[in-house]
């Protein structure tokens, strides 16, 4: 396997890593606002997104390339209001987005078939993970100084389940 192409699997299998750790922290700060459905959306996220670190950790695994797992930075304490806070969410999905597509721009220069096979499942997830958190911005851009508004969002991200994305 590309040295290149190997190496730049095992820094994405860090940063999903990074990504379960940020959403686990801001699980942690809903958790302390009182926020039980908007906490539940976050664990499961950072459930999904150790699950994308483990896809990149078989594909390497399958082709006989060495897994190397760095340290996971310390993610931050406060992300703000609840519409800051998935306003940060989005904004780290489209920063992945972009790290997935710069991942497939390397394998197709090096001419890496089965990495591009595996990355088409994380390009359409990245248009899955966009517009599902993008929703929950615009739903609290509507919500805005409304209590009851929030109190009932909260209750429909507890509805999240293992069948949805
Ligand atoms: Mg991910």
């Amino acid at each position: 396997m590309n040295e290149r192409v190997q190496a730049a699997i095992n820094d994405q299998i860090n940063a999903e890593l990074y990504s379960a750790y940020i959403y686990l922290a801001m699980a942690a700060q809903f958790e302390a606002m009182n926020l039980q459905g908007f906490a539940h959306w976050m664990r499961h996220q950072a459930e999904e997104e150790r699950e994308h670190a483990m896809r990149l950790f078989n594909h390497l695994v399958r082709r006989g390339a060495r897994v190397v797992l760095k340290g996971i930075a310390e993610p931050p304490l406060e992300f703000g209001t609840p519409l800051e806070t998935f306003q940060k969410a989005l904004a780290h999905e489209q920063h992945i987005t972009k790290r997935i597509h710069d991942l497939y721009a390397l394998a197709q220069e090096v001419g890496d078939y089965p990495a591009q096979l595996e990355l088409h499942w994380f390009i359409d997830e990245q248009v899955e993970e966009e517009e599902n958190t993008g929703r929950v911005v615009e739903l609290l851009k509507l919500a805005g100084d409304n209590a009851g508004a929030l109190l009932l969002l909260d209750r429909e991200l507890a509805k999240r389940s293992d069948e949805d994305h």
